[in-house]
Order: structure tokens, then C-alpha cells, then sequence
């Protein structure tokens, strides 16, 4: 099979860089290979009767096929070149939000209009932060929703399906370069069973791909360098609680400084209104956020993380590795994931099934009571204590007792890979886009990523 471009991985990079080939150059031949099913076919066991806690699929439906770790994700779209990624580090700030834009204007016109987009422009909450110690970052959030953000994908997936070859259930095993007739570099994958060659390979295989670009990376000999890992937990608590900054700013980035150890912790995916989830990473079981638009199925519940950032120097490399550990210690003590109430916590005892059961917050995650205190460094806990005071002065109630805390919430990050301003690897032709790169970390990065190699494709070809 011969493709002008190959894309691998269908998640939001690979489907923004697949929908923008479409409308630039219909003529181009593209096939998208993707290790997990098609969206109708993405289901995860836990039902929250049967089955409660992760079975490790082969698949992982929730991490793999089209759509990404993003098809169930609360579809918030930040616009900001303050977090989720430093692409504007390779193309430029202006070039970033430009593309960030014109990511959300596909959504909208995919399914998405009549969603809202909030800002922290003008906000007088900015001021209530810094007097409290505490740093909102700007950005503008298009808020999708799980519900809608799945209407998005099927949308684009329909307007897709019948220019571009999609190949589900088909993980890609390696990639081999080959000599073209004009003297370039072209590229095969392999997959079990055959293979396809393009003279364009973009991979695009986000977090669940991590190991996977490692072994191409080393295979190929593309340059790379170690990522941080956050590592910390899943706050959830009364939505009312939070309301004052949810109401106004539905998502906050809030960032805070320990007296202590002069650490940044910061909140990170916020759910009004929403449910704590399971994820796996890899086989190891980790906490994350949803929220959906349809009041339906709103709950009384806010969550959000607490993450404190971990980058390691000379000797030690291996920050992911690192995080995994803290993972699988939690993993280990609770058999998934561990819930403690904030206040048994302060006390130094674990949290069991009848403190649970008695707390003000009904956990909206069937998770083992535990204490979270055996598996955080100290370090890393501390600063998480001290985050949730200085987060009580701007919304009171955040320190109390019945506060439910879910561990553990790790962001592994993909190493960095060599990359030019263009996204392309030390082999021309093959470009490496979306969170697989290290580069982006979020919905809106690694979509902008997807279209800005799609466009430079559409010029060079
Ligand atoms: C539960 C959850 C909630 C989230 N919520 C948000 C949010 O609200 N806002 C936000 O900005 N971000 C959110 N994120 C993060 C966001 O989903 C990611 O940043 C984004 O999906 C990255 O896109 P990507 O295309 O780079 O990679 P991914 O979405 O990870 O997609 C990569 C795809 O590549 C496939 N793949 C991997 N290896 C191979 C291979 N060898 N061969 C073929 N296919 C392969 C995978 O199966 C996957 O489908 C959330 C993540 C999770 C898990």
C-alpha cells in the first residue's frame, strides 16, 4: 500500500492533522493507523456494579482509538500558550494561539456551537489569588463536555471516512526508511498484519504511545531528553465550594509557592459538577476528571488535581519511572486507586469504609479508603497540604474535614523528542506531533500541532 502521507495514532493530533490534508489537498492519498477501535467501539468494562475497578484491557478504551485519550475526555479546549505545551516554543506564540483558534472554530462547526467559551480576561479573581499567595494563569476555555466532545469526533469522523483510510485495531510495530526514487527518504510501518509505505510519516501516538516513541526514537537514532512528571492527587469536594471560580471561569490553572520547600503545586483539570474516573496507564491504574454538558448527568461534586512538578537531573533520568513507582505503591495498598478523607489525612489515620460512608462528600469513585500518607513523599505531600489552606482563603470550605482526597493523579509526560521549528525529526519527512512528542500535553496543543504539519505538508508536496 503507498500513501503521500502516513499518520499514526488517531487521536486529536493525528485527526486535525488528517482533517486539514483533507481540506487543503483532496487529492493526496492518507492512511491513519490506529492501535485502538473506532469510536462506536470504545467501551470500558467498569460499570461501577460488575466490574469497579480497571481489568487491563488489551485496549485500553479509554487511552486508545479514534479520538484519542481525549474522546472521553471533558473536552476543555484551552486557548493559552501558559500550559498545556510549549509548541509556542517551535512556531511561535502568535502562530499557536492563531492555530488553537482555528482548532476550536472546526469544533464548533462540528458540533460544538452554542458551547461556552470563558476567560479569565478582566476577572477580578486574579486579584483575590495574588492576595492570597496564589497566581491564576490567563486562558480562554471552550468547554465541550464529554457528551459533546463525543458528537465533535463523530462528526469529524463522518466527514472524514470516505477520503481518508483509517485502519483501526492496527498498532504499528516499527518504522523503516526507505530510499525513494528521487534520491528522499520515504517511510514504512509495519504492522501484523503487513505494511503500508508513504513518503510523509507524521506519528502522532499521545501518552498511552509513550514506550512505543521510545523504541522508534532509539531505533532511528532521533535525539531525545527527559520529561518532568507531576505527581499528586484528586481533590473533590461540595461544587458549591468551588462555585465562585467554576461559575466564572469553569476551569482555573491556580499556581502556589510552598513556604516550605519553595515548590509549585497547582490545580489541574477541573470538573464542576463532575465524576472521578480510573485511568491506566500502561497497566497502572491512576485517577483523573469528566464533567458533561447535559445537567442529566451533573452531580453535586467538583474535582480537580493537585500536582506538584518533579524534574531530575544527572544521574537520574527516568521521571516517568519514578512516577510509575508512586503509582503502582498506591496500586499495590489499595488495589487501584486510594480515597482519604482531607481530615484523616491532618490526623495521621487512615481513612476506612465507615469514614467514608459517614463524610458530607459521597465519593463519586468506588475507590479503596486508604492513606495517602504511605504512598506520597513527604515532599510532595506537604506541599499538597499546604496548597489546600491557601486554596481555603479564596474558596472556603477546601480545607475541610470531609474533603475527599483520591490518589494517585500522575501526568507522565513523553520525553522530549529533537524536533525542528517544524516539527520534523532529524529524518525529513517524518514528523512527530501532539503529546507523543513531548512538546504539547493538552486537547487544543496537540490539534494546533496536527494542523500546523498538515499545512507545511499541503505547501511542500
Ligand atoms: C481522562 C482524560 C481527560 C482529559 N481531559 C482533558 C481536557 O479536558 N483538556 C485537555 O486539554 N486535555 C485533556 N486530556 C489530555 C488530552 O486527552 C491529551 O492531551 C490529547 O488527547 C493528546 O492528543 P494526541 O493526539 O497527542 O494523543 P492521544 O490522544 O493520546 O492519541 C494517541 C493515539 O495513538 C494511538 N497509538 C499509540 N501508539 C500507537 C501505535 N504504535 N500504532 C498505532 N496507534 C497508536 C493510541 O491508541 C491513541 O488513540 C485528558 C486525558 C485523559 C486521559
Amino acid at each position: 500500500m503507498n500513501y503521500d502521507v502516513i499518520i499514526i495514532g488517531a487521536g486529536p493530533g493525528g485527526i486535525f492533522s488528517a482533517y486539514q490534508l483533507m481540506k487543503k489537498r483532496p487529492d493526496l492519498k492518507v492512511g491513519v493507523f490506529e492501535g485502538g477501535n473506532e469510536l462506536a467501539g470504545r467501551h470500558c468494562p467498569i460499570d461501577g456494579v460488575k466490574i469497579k475497578t480497571c481489568v487491563g484491557c488489551k485496549i485500553c478504551s479509554i487511552m486508545s482509538g479514534f479520538g484519542g485519550a481525549g474522546a472521553f475526555s471533558d473536552g476543555k479546549y484551552n486557548i493559552t500558550n501558559d500550559f498545556g505545551g510549549t509548541l509556542y516554543q517551535y512556531i511561535g506564540r502568535e502562530k499557536a494561539i492563531e492555530l488553537m483558534e482555528y482548532v476550536d472554530s472546526i469544533n464548533l462547526s462540528h458540533g460544538g456551537e452554542g458551547t461556552k467559551l470563558y476567560t479569565t480576561a478582566g476577572t477580578r479573581l486574579k486579584k483575590t489569588c495574588i492576595e492570597n499567595k496564589l497566581q491564576l494563569l490567563d486562558a480562554s476555555v471552550r468547554h465541550l463536555g464529554t457528551d459533546i466532545n463525543y458528537v465533535v469526533l463523530e462528526n469529524l469522523y463522518e466527514e472524514m471516512k470516505d477520503h481518508i483510510d483509517f485502519y483501526f485495531r492496527t498498532p504499528v510495530d516499527h518504522i523503516e526508511i526507505t530510499d525513494r526514487d528521487d534520491g528522499k527518504k520515504g517511510y514504512r510501518v509495519y504492522y501484523e498484519e503487513g505494511s503500508a509505505e508513504a513518503d510523509y510519516c507524521i506519528v502522532s501516538v499521545g501518552r498511552s504511545g509513550s514506550k512505543w516513541m521510545e523504541k522508534v526514537c532509539r531505533e532511528l537514532e532521533i535525539p531525545t531528553k527527559s520529561n518532568r512528571v507531576d505527581i499528586g492527587v484528586r481533590v473533590e469536594l461540595p461544587a458549591v465550594v468551588f462555585s465562585d471560580l467554576t461559575d466564572e471561569l469553569y476551569e482555573s490553572k491556580i499556581v502556589y509557592r510552598t513556604e516550605k520547600f519553595e515548590d509549585s503545586v497547582r490545580t489541574f483539570c477541573m470538573n464542576p459538577n463532575g465524576i472521578v474516573v480510573n485511568e491506566n496507564t500502561n497497566g497502572i491504574v491512576t485517577v483523573n476528571g469528566h464533567s458533561f454538558e447535559d445537567p442529566a448527568r451533573k452531580t453535586e461534586n467538583t474535582n480537580f488535581a493537585l500536582l506538584v512538578s518533579k524534574h531530575f537531573s544527572e544521574p537520574f533520568k527516568d521521571s516517568n519511572g519514578y512516577g510509575e513507582s508512586i503509582a503502582r505503591l498506591s496500586n499495590m495498598l489499595g488495589g487501584g486507586v486510594i480515597v482519604q478523607r482531607f481530615g484523616d489525612l491532618e490526623r495521621g489515620r487512615r481513612s476506612n469504609p465507615a469514614r467514608i460512608a459517614e463524610s458530607t462528600v459521597q465519593p463519586t469513585l468506588q475507590a479503596t479508603p486508604g492513606d495517602l500518607s504511605l504512598v506520597l513523599p513527604k515532599r510532595i505531600l506537604d506541599g499538597i497540604i499546604e496548597m489546600i489552606y491557601a486554596l481555603d482563603k479564596i474558596a472556603p470550605g477546601t480545607a475541610n474535614n470531609d474533603t475527599l482526597l483520591y490518589g494517585v493523579e500522575v501526568k507522565f509526560y513523553n520525553m522530549e523528542v529533537a524536533l525542528s521549528s517544524d516539527l520534523e525529526t532529524n529524518h525529513p519527512g517524518l514528523y512527530v506531533i501532539g503529546d507523543g512528542s513531548g512538546v504539547t500535553h493538552s486537547l487544543s496543543h496537540a490539534s494546533a500541532s496536527g494542523v500546523y504539519v498538515a499545512d507545511l505538508l499541503a505547501e511542500k508536496i
